[in-house]
């Protein structure tokens, strides 16, 4: 069985082969190829922790396993980082454990990669200004993303804690690119694409700050409550997601679900976009939305891609169990 570290992973694992691995993952899922079990959490009654796994399987990669973690709040305190994750890859042949990778790093990265692989296969062509919505540590991670997958020429950004807004200047200077500070009106005014990453518990953007033809990545939105948009604004937008079972559960869809403004069958994958199935995007004028809700198969397939650089880098531990 190999080890792989969270600094191994840092090492070996880089964006491209990120972006690769997830929207490959989200293809086998769209044709029946992949798929993930039910997912589960729960409040430990310790530490004030949230516990769980994300677990699932891909036939056709023969990528087999489980994350699990969660959130400890008084991480920080610790000097730690408060959401904590590791996949564990089973051999699909025999069920053996085949390695134990460090998910924090990775669960970035693949987060990261799923909001560009909408952005690429649903963002207009011309689309010039990246709207960013949040400044936590997914945020920077998310922007180097994106800017991989389309030109942009200038990102603008607004966040709930303004002071948290310095990480989105240091990392669009750092790729080189202006940013500007701005309010939720001007960034729906401007913004051609726009990335939510926030643990927001109501409506950050609504559906009369978007112009039309806007592609938005809503990525925070992962546990029942959580919301980043007005329900009416997805009920605008032609929808796609990760997982159509975790969009009206866990995902941004799932308020406007309740509110009777959408059908669970106006959702679309996006692997069916990447299959070619749907066409995505239509119009210029139309708002598409990504709800990227982060499914276990995506942790398992980063994860797979970094027990086998770290092989063949020399850079994994190998223990017999
Ligand atoms: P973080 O704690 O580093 O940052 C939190 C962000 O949310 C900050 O921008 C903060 O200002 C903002 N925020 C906090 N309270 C808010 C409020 N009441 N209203 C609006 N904004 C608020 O967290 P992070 O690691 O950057 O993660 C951000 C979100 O992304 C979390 O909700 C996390 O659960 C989610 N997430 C989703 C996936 C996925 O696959 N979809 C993966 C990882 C993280």
């Amino acid at each position: 069985m190999l080890i792989v570290s969270e600094d191994t992973c840092k090492q070996v694992v880089g964006r491209g082969q990120a972006f690769d691995a997830v929207e490959s993952v989200f293809s086998a899922m769209a044709s029946g190829d992949a798929y993930n079990f039910p997912v589960i959490r729960e409040a430990i009654g310790h530490a004030d922790a949230l516990y769980g796994f994300k677990s699932g399987f891909d036939r056709a990669g023969l990528v087999l396993g489980l994350k699990s973690g969660g959130y400890w709040p008084g991480n920080e305190k610790r000097g730690l980082t408060n959401h904590q994750s590791t996949v564990f890859l089973f051999d699909a042949d025999t069920g053996q454990p085949a390695a134990m990778v460090g998910g924090n790093h990775l669960t970035a990265l693949r987060t990261a990669a799923a909001s560009s692989v909408s952005i690429k296969h649903l963002a207009r062509k011309d689309a010039r200004v990246l709207g960013m919505v949040g400044a936590g540590h997914q945020s920077a991670f998310q922007m180097r993303a994106a800017v991989e997958q389309h030109e942009f020429d200038k990102i603008i950004g607004w966040n709930y804690h303004p002071e948290m807004l310095s990480r989105l200047a240091d990392t669009a200077s750092d790729i080189g690119l202006p940013f500007e500070a701005v309010d939720l009106d001007r960034l729906g005014g401007e913004a051609d694409v726009i990335i939510t990453i926030t643990s927001s518990f109501k409506p950050i953007l609504d559906v009369k700050q978007i112009k039309p033809g806007t592609h938005l990545a809503c990525m925070g939105t992962d546990t029942r409550g959580k919301q980043e948009v007005d329900a009416k604004l997805v009920a605008a937008a032609t929808v796609f997601t990760d997982e159509v079972a975790q969009s009206i559960s866990i995902g941004e869809c799932q308020h406007a679900i309740a509110d009777g403004l959408i059908a669970e069958t106006a959702i679309t994958a996006i692997g069916d976009v990447i299959n070619k199935k749907h066409p995505g995007r239509t119009s210029a004028d139309e708002i598409t939305l990504f709800d990227g809700t982060g499914v276990g198969l995506q942790d398992l397939a980063v994860a797979s891609v970094a027990a086998r650089l770290a092989q063949e880098k020399g850079a994994a531990q190998e223990i017999a169990l």
